[in-house]
């Protein structure tokens, strides 16, 4: 475990102006503009001249070779799966949960979650991911592995919301369940110990319909409401929760969460794949939002969300990549890309979706649905930025007009040169800024001897 202080706040003054050849405002690329960061925060933006003479003072940062874009947002991921991946891939749903998740989790206490959030995050900045909600639910009857997490964001400098699952369904390992009062306490402790953290954001996240009790799901929609923050939950990822819920309640899912008073615009769903189209309607009225995992949903073969319809309804959608064990790639582009080509080949219409639709979706209404100043080049924005190489082979032919185009369909990660998260450098060319790449395989592999020492001590 390192030790180091989560940091609350940026030590000292800083005042910064990053100079590419292209900043992406308003799903435009502007030539010649720089963009003032002060204390981690776009404080203007402005042609490159004049905002060098206005600021002679401020750290002047070439990206001359680069487009400025923001950091992607990615609004749903499980850390420690990344620890998993490979294990019972190509497996249906329920063989998948019980020989990965299920059997792996007893083996994980705090240094393999910090190991698996270590390297689940440091990924994610080298692919231009600035904020991860991590849907945190290997609690073990504690807030310790809550706090690894946590620490592990922090030294590797990436924006942080832990969707502090809320878990108790009994038939899950024992070191996800807890019971509410418990869940409730320890969630409203985090949220209240970090209130005020410039990188770091509890929210309450009862599980799903099918694994958290009506009980659960009400306190974390009441918690949620006391932080003023959303709560998260999964929602009709599978056929089977939809099956459960009529069969114990009478209704689908989404009629169930209404029935039960929690479903408002503090509602952020991840999923949402097996909904009719009243559901859709219920959700667009009462203002929910969506966490998307397009690439989970095939690689699970769960289905497809019926994205248009859900934006029609006026449901806002970000992005996410899942666990690493149902992806199993963690890249927030590759999300964008995923989302357009499955909508286009669902509804057989090419014009379904435009790269642009869903470029916003992995970074500014990732921000909105995660209440976060984040996701867009603005003044009054966190500086959370990608550099992209224009000389990459994938962004051409080079052209701004085509440049979202090629971000969204055609970019490489070989394109992702510099990442920044609140004015601060946390990758550059390939290596984190602020842990050694190599100490992340380690601590991978030293969670691997493990797995395999376990697997020897079955035989
Ligand atoms: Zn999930």
């Amino acid at each position: 475990m390192a030790t180091g202080e989560v940091r609350r706040a940026q030590a000292a003054s800083t005042k910064q102006l990053f100079e590419p050849r292209y900043v992406e405002m308003n799903q435009k690329f502007q030539e010649d503009v720089s963009v003032l960061v002060l204390d981690g925060t776009i404080a203007d933006i402005g042609p490159r001249d004049a905002l060098a003479a206005r600021h002679p003072d401020a750290e002047r940062i070439d990206w001359h070779g680069f487009a400025l874009v923001p950091g992607t947002v990615n609004a749903h991921n499980h850390s420690f799966q990344s620890l998993l991946r490979g294990i019972a891939a190509d497996e249906p749903f329920f063989v998948w949960r019980d020989e990965a998740l299920y059997k792996y989790t007893p083996c994980l206490d705090a240094d393999a979650v910090y190991a698996g959030a270590l390297f689940a995050f440091s990924e994610m900045l080298l692919h231009g991911v600035t904020t991860v909600a991590d849907f945190f639910y290997v609690h073990d009857n504690g807030t310790e592995n809550d706090e690894a997490v946590i620490q592990a964001a922090s030294d590797l400098g990436i924006r942080f919301v832990m969707a502090r699952t809320m878990y108790d369904w009994d038939g899950a390992p024992t070191a996800y369940r807890e019971r509410v009062e418990d869940a409730v306490r320890r969630t409203r402790h985090l949220a209240v110990k970090y209130q005020g953290s410039d990188g770091v954001t509890i929210h309450p996240a009862p599980h799903s319909p099918h694994a958290a009790s009506p009980e659960m799901i009400q306190a974390g929609h009441r918690l949620a409401k006391e932080l003023g923050t959303p709560f998260h939950i999964h929602v009709a990822e599978e056929m089977f929760e939809v099956n459960e819920i009529l069969r114990d309640y009478g209704v689908r899912p989404v009629h169930y969460l209404d029935s039960l008073g929690v479903l408002d615009d503090s509602t952020l769903a991840i999923h949402l794949v097996w909904l009719e189209d009243d559901e859709i309607q219920l959700l667009g009225s009462r203002r929910a939002s969506l966490a998307y995992c397009p690439s989970s949903n095939m690689f699970l073969a769960d289905g497809i969300t019926k994205i248009p319809e859900l934006l029609r309804a006026g449901v806002n959608i970000g992005l996410g990549t899942d666990g690493a064990c149902s992806n199993n790639r963690i890249s927030v582009f590759e999300e964008m890309r995923m989302t357009s080509l499955l909508q286009k080949v669902r509804t057989l219409d090419a014009t379904i979706i435009r790269a642009a639709d869903t470029y916003r979706m992995g970074t500014s209404a990732g921000g909105e649905i995660l209440r976060l100043p984040i996701g867009k080049i603005e003044a009054g924005y966190r500086a959370d930025f990608v550099a992209i190489d224009l000389n990459d082979l994938s962004l051409h032919p080079s052209s701004k007009d085509l440049l979202l185009s090629h971000v969204v369909y055609a970019m490489q990660p070989t394109a992702i040169r510099r990442v920044v998260v609140g004015g601060k450098t946390v990758v550059q060319d390939g290596q984190l800024q602020q842990v050694w790449n190599g100490e992340v395989r380690q601590r991978v592999t030293a969670v691997q001897e493990k797995f395999a020492r376990m697997a020897a001590d079955e035989r």
